[in-house]
């Protein structure tokens, strides 16, 4: 490796990362109707607005515009605790320093849909629901709603895979493995570490249960694998999953032995026992196969331990339904993401007709995405039209299907870009929306082309189009 070459890069990352901080602070705050840069107010009443959504992410904002889009007359109030958009999606591209992208590619500014679209925006935290008085509690003060919209996306569970883990371990870890999967400077801070590695291998842990777009850990990857080719970086991107599924499996493991070789290691069923940032060691138990069967068939395994030392470590923790829903109190999945329970075949919640969930929250059998959470946006807005018009929604009651409700690519290689991507039809079911994937293979035989790599770029620019114009 050329050391000089290095070093600068690493100089450069400082500037760039420094500029990247300034350039979200100083993004233009956005237009917001009851915004009150008040000091800490929870007890005051700020307004009350006929439709309140928390969370200004893909569902949320597509809740907000549909609805304006219905009925200009409608009052509808988007609450969000962040200044500025930044998008999940896409951004492990970033990570690989594929061609064009910046920091800017990734965030944007919620005045432009705000006067585009005449919603109110109000930037403040929500502490707390009231759902029996109709009020959300923000550290601004209090909005009462007729019709609340659920949009908060999902939280990490460090508490509940690490019990053993005090506060300041967490934070530790927060800090210095950052798991990347919520908006906000996470992916600022994991690209910093990378720009500025040595030789050596970079660590990602998979989370155990349901998590946010389950392709993104296997997706990221193959972009730091990308990104460590490109810049003549010794090592490996070693992959520890709790499990043995990766989601578009077959593709993506294609991908890896054809572009990387060996230098992307999925290891399954590790279990992560402990992390040393300041030796940068992680310790982790497999369970391996000792090649013997038991009475059924099944494989009988042994424990290992194990530890590592890291570069990077990409520590993506479990993750369960944003601590909103708790808030709120409505019925969720007794499973630790505790996913709201919906009623029926519709977006409106069980538990109260007033209150609805799209996005990564909901309970039904669809994939967790931007997509979906888009999709699953539209669907709302028609059962609020249908609610303030006094009439019932219909809910579908025979089986039904939307072809491709979710088409969610992944980046695989960069020079020439390729990318993989997986389908998903929807069906009604009479009690549940399901989906069912299909990950294509194209001409070739082959799961990744540069068709489907140009295709993710017309995606991205044409979902953000859709919500920031
Ligand atoms: C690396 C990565 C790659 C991905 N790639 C794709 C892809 O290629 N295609 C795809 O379709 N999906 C992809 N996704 C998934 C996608 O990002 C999520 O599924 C999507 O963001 C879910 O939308 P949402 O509205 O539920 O949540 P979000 O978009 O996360 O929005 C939730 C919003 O609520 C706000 N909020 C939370 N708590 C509060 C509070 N207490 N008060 C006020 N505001 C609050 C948050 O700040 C946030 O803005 C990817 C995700 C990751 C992490």
């Amino acid at each position: 490796m050329n050391m000089n070459r290095r070093d600068a890069i690493k100089l450069g990352a400082i500037s760039v990362a420094a500029v990247a901080v300034s350039t979200v602070a100083n993004a233009a705050p956005a237009a917001a109707p009851v915004a009150v840069a008040a000091p800490a107010c929870e007890k005051r009443v700020l307004a009350k607005h006929q439709i309140v959504v928390i969370g200004g992410g893909f569902g949320g904002l597509t809740v907000a515009k549909g609805l304006k889009k219905k009925d200009s007359k409608l009052d509808v109030l988007v609450i969000e605790k962040n200044d500025t958009f930044m998008s999940c999606p896409f951004s492990n591209s970033y990570l690989g320093k594929l061609e064009g992208l910046n920091l800017g590619t990734f965030v944007f500014d919620y005045a432009q849909p705000v006067s585009a679209h005449g919603y109110g925006m109000l930037k403040s935290e929500v502490i707390g629901i009231n759902r029996e008085a109709k009020e959300v509690h923000t550290a601004a003060g209090i909005v009462e709603y007729d019709i609340l919209v659920l949009a908060p996306g999902i939280d990490y569970d460090y508490e509940n895979q690490f019990p053993t883990f005090s506060k300041e371990k967490i934070a530790d870890l927060q800090r210095n493995a950052p798991g990347a999967l919520i908006p906000g400077s996470e992916h600022v801070a994991l690209d910093r570490m990378l720009k500025g590695m040595d030789d050596g291998d970079v660590v990602i842990t998979v989370p155990k249960g349901k998590f946010r777009c389950p392709p993104a850990p296997f997706e990221r990857a193959s972009m730091i694998a990308a990104f460590m080719k490109k810049e003549d970086i010794s090592g490996k991107v070693i992959i520890l999953n709790p499990t043995a599924e990766i989601a578009k499996g077959a593709a993506f493991k294609e991908a890896w032995k054809e572009l990387y070789g060996d230098n992307v290691v999925h290891m399954d069923f590790c279990t992560i026992d402990d992390v040393d940032t300041a030796g940068k060691t992680i310790s982790f138990t497999q369970k391996i196969s000792t090649g013997k069967k038991d009475a059924d068939g099944f494989d009988i395994m042994k424990e290992e331990k194990k530890s590592h030392k890291y570069a990077v470590l990409n520590l993506i923790p479990n993750n369960k339904s944003n601590s909103v829903i708790k808030m709120s109190g409505v019925e969720t999945t007794s499973d630790s993401f505790g996913k709201v329970l919906m009623n029926g075949c519709s977006f409106q919640t069980k538990t109260d007709k007033n209150v609805y969930a799209v996005g990564d929250v909901v309970g039904h059998g669809i994939p967790p995405s931007g997509q979906t959470a888009v999709w699953a946006g539209h669907q709302c807005v028609e059962e609020i039209i249908h609610q303030l018009q006094g009439k019932t929604y219909e809910l579908p009651v025979k089986t039904t299907t939307v072809n491709a409700g979710n088409v969610c690519y992944s980046m695989v290689g960069d020079k020439p870009e390729e990318a993989i991507m997986v389908t998903h039809d929807f069906s009604w079911t009479g009690t549940v929306i399901n989906g069912k994937g299909n990950v294509p293979k194209g001409p070739d035989g082959k799961f990744r082309s540069t068709a489907t790599a140009k295709a993710t770029r017309d995606w991205y620019r044409g979902i953000m189009a859709d919500l920031f114009s």
